[in-house]
């Protein structure tokens, strides 16, 4: 571990007298009427709310929802709004003739549109491609592929006097995963107006060409927008710093109903909130539904940039995509896996890929715990609308387990 290890933490904490109050005694809260609601019944409410992107309706409906069933079950709850920069679907046309055709924009392309013939490159886009294909002048169109990067291909165009450039797909569709086209773009801006097309858009775009329509204006736009992201944060209400923070993203990408990811998650967060709630440490606890890690876990970096006492928080547990697949995996701080290992055997640990919130919490010293069952094959697709009840609930199980012991471990060290 190169960051500060467990103990070092657990002394600070120590000597700073955090610990006087470790063991508050928990005031019973009125019982309030429970309406008994299923880890698969949260999901199944979220999942038909559809694509729950930041600042969008089906986002507000869920954290209605969410809000409400934390407070029946005696938290208290507050929604942590943070604005940030977010990429924007659809921010490039390319019409030819009649025909508008809808892709994105390519991180780093100028804003602005050219209106020119347009002329197929062949090959995979080498600099001696865009010469033989002539593209002085003209609107550029290659294939994107594994050989030349995106960069090089901006390059390639550009030297070759191409006024434009689109790039076409026809293998995979890049739909809901524009990273790949991210990490390549330039570093600087373009001197062109630069595209990707979707694969559906690729093969009308081929369509047209054959049919001998020579022109096409493509058009540009900002691929950034300012979007307002809201956290919900429960807990007791006699809780004071949290020191341990159990969360999961409510968000989803565009167009996925997100099920699996991460109805799943937020759906196993509330109901352990519900198991925890009479617990004798549920006061250093703190559980959050993340807004927005879908475009960087935006959700996460807000709730840690807001916490004053960043260094009290001694543990972040977080679940992503538990609904699907029979092994339940756990990541992140050796110390945290080893003690979910020893808990419950028959979890296996994976190497940590970092690609949830917990990153956010690991880049800021906080030891972390991520539970996951892996990627599935409906992972960001329209089809992510069920998950397995059965494994919800031995998820809810087997973390329980867990955090019962990470937190006496964690806040009541011997
Ligand atoms: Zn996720």
């Amino acid at each position: 571990m190169s960051r500060r290890s467990l103990a070092q933490i657990l002394a600070t904490i120590f000597v700073s007298g955090v610990a006087i109050a470790v063991a508050p005694t928990v005031i019973a809260e009125p019982e309030v009427a429970r309406q008994t609601r299923t880890p698969t019944q949260t999901v199944e409410f979220l999942t038909n709310l559809g694509a729950r992107t930041p600042n969008s309706s089906a986002s507000e409906a869920a954290l209605v929802y969410l809000r409400h069933a934390y407070e029946q079950v005696g938290y208290e709850t507050e929604v942590q709004t943070f604005q940030f920069h977010n990429d924007r679907q659809g921010t490039a046309r390319l019409t030819v003739g009649e025909t508008e055709l809808s892709g994105n924009v390519v991180l780093g392309s100028i804003v602005g549109q050219r209106l020119s013939k347009l002329v197929r490159v062949a090959g995979t886009g080498t600099r001696q491609d865009f010469v033989t294909a002539d593209v002085a002048g003209a609107i550029a169109i290659v294939e994107r592929n594994q050989t030349t990067s995106t960069e090089l291909l901006i390059e390639h165009a550009e030297a070759a006097g191409a006024v434009g450039l689109v790039l076409v797909q026809y293998d995979f569709d890049w739909e809901f995963d524009w990273a790949g086209i991210w990490e390549e773009s330039p570093a600087g801006e373009t001197s062109i107006p630069v595209m990707v097309l979707t694969k559906k858009a690729s093969e009308t775009l081929e369509e047209l060409l054959a049919e001998s329509k020579q022109d096409g204006l493509i058009k540009t736009q900002s691929p950034w927008e300012m979007v307002q992201g809201k956290n919900l944060i429960a807990r007791s209400p006699n809780a004071i710093v949290p020191r341990i923070v159990i969360g999961a993203h409510y968000d989803s990408v565009p167009r996925s109903p997100g099920a699996n990811d991460n109805a799943s998650g937020t759906a196993v967060v509330l109901e352990l909130a519900e198991r925890l709630q009479d617990h004798p440490l549920v006061d250093w606890v703190w559980f959050v539904a993340f807004d927005a890690e879908e475009v960087g876990l935006m959700g996460a970096r807000a709730l840690i940039a807001s916490l004053p006492y960043q260094t009290t928080l001694q543990g972040m547990v977080n679940f992503d995509m538990v609904g699907k697949q029979d092994n339940l995996l756990v990541s992140g701080d050796p110390l945290m896996t080893d003690l979910a290992k020893e808990t419950v055997p028959s979890i296996s640990v994976m190497r940590d890929h970092g690609v949830s919130d917990h990153f956010a919490f690991k880049a800021k010293d906080i030891p972390v715990l991520m539970i996951t069952r892996g990627l599935d094959t409906d992972w960001h697709l329209p089809t992510d609308t069920t998950v397995e009840p059965v494994l919800l609930e031995e998820t809810v199980d087997a973390a329980e387990q867990i955090i019962q012991v990470l937190l006496q471990d964690l806040l009541l060290p011997e």
